[in-house]
């Protein structure tokens, strides 16, 4: 398969503990390049707009509160099958469900505060990617 995109995001719970270097080295051994990375605390809109998919769901009001409660770091990852390589070093949403290896199940403290965000299909990633980045942000 052909080079990839996906889109990151390493959540509020991994950078207050100081784990935006063990994350990233998770996901640069399994072959994935960061070609953008950027650390921002997210506004209520950003996260709102981010997760407008889930807006129906009964947990959105509190992940939007989580995203915007502590530093991020947005990134844009590059390599084959990016968007499904990411996935699985990302390990299953509830890190009690996740491989072990995966970052979740390393890293994440419960279902919600999980330590990663990771695109679930290339037309998403771009959207994705699009929100926090311009193409010439973007050097791989
Ligand atoms: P993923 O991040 O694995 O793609 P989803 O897109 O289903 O998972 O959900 C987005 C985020 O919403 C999750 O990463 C997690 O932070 C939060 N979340 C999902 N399901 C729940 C839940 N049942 N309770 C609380 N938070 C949840
Ligand atoms: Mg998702």
């Amino acid at each position: 398969m052909a080079q990839e995109r996906t889109f990151s995001i390493i959540k509020p719970d991994a950078t207050r503990r100081n784990l935006t270097g063990a994350v990233t080295k998770k996901l640069e051994d399994a072959g994935l390049r960061v070609v953008a990375s950027r650390r921002v605390k997210l506004t209520q809109a950003q996260a709102e707009k981010f997760y407008e998919v889930h807006k129906e769901r009964p947990f959105y009001g509190d992940l939007v509160s989580f995203m915007t409660s502590g530093p991020v770091v947005v990134q844009v990852l590059e390599g084959e099958n990016a968007v499904a390589k990411n996935r699985e070093v990302m390990g299953a949403t509830n890190p009690a469900d996740a491989e072990a290896g995966t970052i979740r199940a390393e890293f994440a403290e419960s279902i919600d505060a999980n330590s990663v965000h990771g695109s679930d299909s290339a037309e998403n990633a771009k959207l994705e990617i699009d929100q926090f980045f311009t193409e010439d942000e973007i050097v791989g």
